[in-house]
């Protein structure tokens, strides 16, 4: 069965500067939302900020098994509300892709609860993205590495709690490093942090980096077993005394 797939974004870029929107005409979320579906077979919808409740009520999140998240510059705009209903479909079971500047997302920040903060700088470097762990799924396709010819550059130190599994590194031309390709597990969520994707360069168009958004929707809409039943409990079996 497809994946239901919500890619949502803040969609602030691309509406205002013209540079921006001659590399996305219909938007960062249009461009993976048809760029994933070559790699597999994902029911796709979009969600923006702009959209009533952000497009994320109630009724899209309990049909969504992965949400993609991209934002940057309207963090802050980002209700609460909206946040913790996230917050709470990611503990139950959905599955999040948090790219690039999504880092300093709130919803990033409150499953990680660190500052997420980087080293970042915005002059065309090239990055070198390597598989370090070439039996993850979520690596299924890609090379030993592939590249990236211009990308804003993060570096280490990335405050993050240590991944359950790191799966890309990055290289870039300055000299810095970054753990560009990381999963985490809350409740019952599966969640993978994507680095590439600055705005202003045609990243989500690059094969590579579709594959890879691609195989962590796969892995992180996986079918699950039983919903846990948490709280006091009756016995399955009497109890000798009881
Ligand atoms: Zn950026």
């Amino acid at each position: 069965m497809a994946i239901r797939v919500t890619v949502w974004n803040e969609y602030l870029h691309e509406v205002e500067k013209e540079s921006i929107a001659a590399i996305y005409p219909k938007g960062i979320h249009t461009a993976i939302a048809d760029g994933i579906r070559n790699y597999g077979e994902f029911e796709t919808r979009t969600a923006t900020l702009a959209e009533p409740e952000h497009g994320l009520t109630d009724e899209v999140l309990e049909n969504t098994d992965v949400l993609i998240w991209w934002g940057h510059k309207g963090h802050a705009r980002v209700e609460d509300a909206i946040v913790d209903r996230v917050h709470q479909r990611v503990l139950a079971g959905m599955g999040l892709i948090v790219l690039h500047s999504g880092h300093f997302s709130k919803i990033f920040k409150k499953l990680m609860g660190t500052t997420c903060n980087l080293k970042w700088r915005e002059q065309g470097d090239k990055e070198r993205i390597w598989v370090v762990d070439p039996a993850h799924p979520i690596a299924e396709g890609i090379g030993a590495y592939f590249e990236l010819e211009h990308e804003e550059m993060y570096g280490e130190r990335f405050d993050i709690p240590a991944p359950d599994e790191l799966v890309f590194i990055s290289w870039f031309t300055g000299g810095e490093v970054f753990r560009s390709g990381c999963t985490y597990h809350r409740g019952r969520g599966k969640i993978f942090y994507f680095r590439p994707g600055h705005e202003t360069y045609p990243t989500y168009h690059n094969d590579n980096v579709l594959r890879v958004i691609a195989n962590a929707t796969r892995w992180a809409g996986q079918p699950q077993g039983a919903l846990p039943v948490f709280g006091k409990t009756a016995a399955l079996e009497p109890i000798p005394g009881k």
